[in-house]
């Protein structure tokens, strides 16, 4: 190449990355300076079953670095309520995620009875899909939330940048939080095999870190573990008497009380199983969570990750011994100490004022009914065989037919439409008849037909909860609303969840870290709002079926 040739060709080059350089830079640095205003990393944490007054309840004996810290430096919001029937697990996780309701993302319960397949089904069962982990639990999938979800919004948002992950002991509880569009939704299969999985609607094999953590032999080292109260018990006296009749048991164990040797318990609960059903459920999804944070350097670029994490063992225990019970205070303790461990954890490796936090729940939980009943508090169990027998009298009665209703659940009646149409019925009259009767049966403080929900727009009150829960298109043709602390449960011991009544919908909303200001509000606050409040925090699309507003008090000014 002779000399001239040389210098018009480098000279052509330099006039080049001096044109790019001028392109480039300029938008990097808008990037750079949009994203510095925003977290590299947003936490989203559910706890399964955790009332509002479990903040206030254990207040004294928790850590300054846990539930304290958030509360303390963060914003809570003390008057934050479900603000739909019914408050299941399920429901809890999409609502959080979508900023609405089932009335429009669709997931109606945890399960429920499909008008259409004629069968109940499984809110994430997909058989689409194959299990990637083990040999099964897998088959999963959010196909069945028609709306987007704040996570989705990022990731449409950021176009396809950024990552999101959710992680549960539930599979629900990591499906929904995680979107339709999520690198990675992980969960807790125990039985025999004590692994984290996810399904092939994710990925085909499970990461090298995800391996690694299940062989690592942390999970079976927690079931070799006794279960014994983190402190003194008699320093306890926010809860009850260890021993009494309201709690459920461990099989093969014949009180209620401490300690809990779970190398002795496994055999007969499930062996991996039991995990789920102790503190240590927690701890194991904490410990999963930091590896992930680390494996997937989750918060160390300029795009936002997302990682939703849920805590299911205290729903677990919540239902077994109750909400009053021993287990539950020294669960929501040592929860407290893996949450300063894991505050810790991000203040060292996203750094502090770097991400940004909420914590909630998916809903709360009521008294053992039995233990209010001891206490002369009305409260009781509602029988849906007895229900279910008491229609068919109804219709055999009136319409000649015991066979009109085909399937009660989620205190919902679903009618044998075909059977109607078949014996030339007024669909309207059965539906009228039926729901005169049942208003008298034992526990029933309200029956609503769906024809009401669909003509009339509730604005407060238990029907508009109820109305904020009824999908046209999937839910039932009449619905009943329970008295306070009446509840459908095999047992007469242990508790459960699902009204519109306060001790199911009052549950903590707290923020914290970055754009975050210190802070309380003692406004009513439904639960749809933190969706919104998040995208605003980003700066991004609301969820597309969102009907939440925004909480701007959170904010920093
Ligand atoms: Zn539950």
């Amino acid at each position: 190449m002779k000399k001239e040739h040389l210098f018009i060709l480098l000279f052509i080059f330099f006039t080049a990355c001096v044109a790019q350089t001028n392109i480039v830079n300029p938008k990097e640095n808008s990037i750079t300076k949009s994203v510095n205003k925003k977290p590299r990393l947003v936490i989203g944490i559910v706890i399964d079953q955790m009332r509002y007054d479990y903040l206030t309840r254990f207040y004294d004996k928790y850590s300054e670095n846990g539930f304290k810290r958030l509360m303390n430096d963060g914003f809570s919001c003390e008057n934050a309520h479900f603000n739909y029937i019914p408050t299941y697990t399920a429901v809890g996780h999409a609502s959080i995620y979508t900023g609405t309701t089932p009335q429009h993302h669709g997931i109606i319960g945890n399960s429920w009875y499909d008008k259409f397949l004629k069968k109940s089904i499984y809110c994430v069962d997909d058989d689409n899909y194959e299990t990637v982990g083990a040999k099964k639990g897998g088959k999963k999938s959010p196909y069945r939330l028609f709306s987007t979800t704040i996570t989705d919004e990022l990731y449409l948002s950021q176009n396809k940048k950024g990552k999101v992950i959710g992680v549960s002991i539930k599979d629900r509880s990591a499906i929904f939080p995680a979107g339709h569009t999520a690198n990675a939704a992980y969960w807790y299969q125990g039985k025999d095999d004590g692994k984290f999985i996810t399904s092939s609607f994710y990925k085909d094999t499970l990461p090298d870190w995800v391996v690694d953590f299940n062989n690592s032999g942390k999970i079976s080292g927690y079931l070799n573990q006794t279960w014994n109260t983190l402190y003194d018990i008699n320093l306890y006296t926010e809860s009850i008497e260890d021993n009494n009749t309201f709690e459920g048991l461990f099989k093969g164990k014949k009180t209620p009380t401490f300690p809990y040797n779970l190398s002795e318990l496994k055999t007969n609960n499930g062996n991996f199983d039991l995990l789920k059903r102790v503190p240590y459920g927690n701890t194991i999804v904490k410990d999963f969570a930091e590896t992930a944070i680390i494996a997937e350097q989750l918060g160390q670029d300029n795009f936002t990750d997302f990682l939703a994490i849920s805590f299911s063992s205290t729903d677990y225990i919540g239902h077994q011994f109750g909400i009053d019970s021993k287990e539950i205070e020294d669960t929501y303790l040592r929860l407290d100490k893996d949450l300063a461990s894991f505050f810790n954890f991000l203040d060292k490796k996203v750094g502090k004022g770097n991400y940004t936090l909420f914590l909630t729940a998916d809903h709360a939980a009521v008294q053992v009914p039995s233990y209010l009943q001891s206490l002369k508090i009305p409260a009781g169990y509602f029988d849906e065989k007895e229900l279910k027998k008491l229609v068919n009298e109804v219709t055999l009665n009136y319409f000649k037919s015991d066979s009109l209703v085909e399937n009660i659940s989620n205190f919902q009646l679903f009618l044998n439409k075909r059977k109607i149409k078949e014996l030339h019925l007024d669909t309207y009259k059965v539906v009228k008849t039926i729901a005169d009767e049942i208003i008298n049966f034992n526990g029933v403080y309200k029956v609503v037909t769906a024809q009401t929900l669909q003509t009339t727009n509730f604005t407060r009150g238990v029907l508009r909860l109820l109305q904020n829960g009824y999908n046209q298109k999937l839910s039932g043709d009449i619905l009943i609303v329970p008295n306070p602390s009446t509840i459908v449960w095999k047992e007469r011991t242990g508790t459960t969840h699902g009204s519109g009544y306060n001790y199911d919908t009052h549950v903590p909303l707290l923020f914290y870290g970055k754009g975050i200001k210190k802070g309380k509000s003692k406004r009513y606050i439904p639960i749809i709002d933190i969706a919104p409040t998040l995208a605003n925090l980003l700066q991004i699309s609301f969820p597309n079926a969102n009907t939440g507003k925004i909480i701007e008090e959170v904010f920093e000014d």
